[in-house]
Order: structure tokens, then sequence, then C-alpha cells
């Protein structure tokens, strides 16, 4: 059976990959969106099964034990975050998936699926609108936003490792490049709309 095309969406947090990732699955019909497990909090507007499968960190320890991940990370301390292998098995290659996941995971993913994964990496256009943008949102405290912030500088280092690099100065403008990224890697024919 011919492996699952694999498209990856990373980013430091904050660089609004999440925002491109929601355009580019309306965009591209075929994309499904792989639903991750975690243990952090559900944010107001969140579903259960949608967004996330919100999982206790009993629950969550259990998948890894028994195998159902295909990677994990504790992305922040104490707040794991991981790919359902039931999400890839379900991929096909008519029915490609996109997976919005941190730098670790994308590097991970990359080396499981090589030439069948497309890795994107979203990188902000400065750090300093980084921070902004982190602080625009709004939902997390001083301590946790420097711990963010000081992740997101990390991050940074991982840009020339995967496929493609989009710059997000512009959501619109990043959203297409992404999308024609995309296009071409499925060997669509149809520009997304
Ligand atoms: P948030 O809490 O803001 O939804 O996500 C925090 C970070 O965890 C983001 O960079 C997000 O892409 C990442 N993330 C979400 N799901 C997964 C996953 O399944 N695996 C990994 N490694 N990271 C994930």
């Amino acid at each position: 059976m011919a492996n699952p095309r694999v498209i990856v969406l990373t980013a430091p947090s904050g660089a609004g990959k999440t925002s491109i990732a929601r355009r580019a699955l309306k965009q591209i019909p075929e994309l499904r969106f792989s639903v991750s497990a975690t243990t952090r909090a559900r944010r107001s507007g969140e579903e259960n099964g949608v967004d996330y499968f919100f999982l206790s960190e009993e629950d969550f320890l259990n998948l890894v034990q028994e195998g159902k991940l295909v990677e994990y990370e504790e992305v922040y301390p104490g707040r794991y975050y991981g790919t359902l292998r039931s999400e890839l098995d379900a991929a096909t290659t008519e029915r490609p998936v996109l997976l919005d996941i941190d730098v670790r995971g994308a590097e991970h993913v990359k080396e499981l699926y090589g030439e069948d994964a497309l890795v994107v990496f979203v990188a902000p256009p400065s750090m300093d609108e980084l921070e902004s943008r982190l602080r625009t949102r709004g939902t997390e405290d001083e301590q946790t936003l420097g711990v963010r912030l000081s992740r997101s500088r990390k991050e940074m280092e991982y840009l020339d490792r995967f496929d493609a690099v989009v710059v997000n100065d512009d959501l619109e403008r990043a959203t297409r490049e992404t999308t024609r990224r995309i296009s071409t890697f499925l060997g669509s024919s149809t520009e997304p709309a």
C-alpha cells in the first residue's frame, strides 16, 4: 500500500501557523486535519475531538505505552502533545493529512515519512513581532509568556531543516504561498481558490 501523504505545518509558538492551517484546510478540501492528543486545558472555543483530544496525563501516558502515538513531545513543562497513529493510518493518497505540530515533532515525522512528507516552517517576520503577537493573544500570564518566548527563540534554529520556509509577514500572502507549496507537493492541477 502506498504511504499516506503527510503535510506538516510547524513554527515557533506564535508565528501564526494555526491560522494558516485553518485557511489551507478550507482552500484545499481534500486535506484532512490530524487531531492531536494533548494534556493541556481546553481553551474557550475549542472542541474536544475537533481541535484536540483533551486527555488527562494518565490517559495520555497510557496511549504512549500502548504505542498509539507516532510522536509526542512535552512541548511545555507538564503539557504533552502527540500525533495519534490512527490519524495518520486513516490518511490515504487521496486524502492527505495536515499536521500542525511543534518543530521537534515535525523533525520526527520527516524522519519517518521522508519524501512522503512536506514540512513547511512558518517563520515570524521578527522576534519582536512574535512577542507582540503572543502578548496580543493574551492567553498566557507573564511567566508562561516568558517560557514560550525563550522556547520560540530555540525553535527558530530549526528554520533551515525543513522542506520550505514561509515568512508570515501577511496572513493572506503567507497562506497563498503555503497552499501553493502544498498543491505542488500533492501534484494537484487545480489551484486553490
Ligand atoms: P497550543 O497549546 O498553542 O495549541 O499548541 C502548542 C504547540 O504544540 C504548537 O506549536 C502546536 O503546533 C504543538 N502541537 C500540537 N499538537 C502537537 C502534536 O501532536 N505533536 C507535537 N509535537 N506538537 C504538537
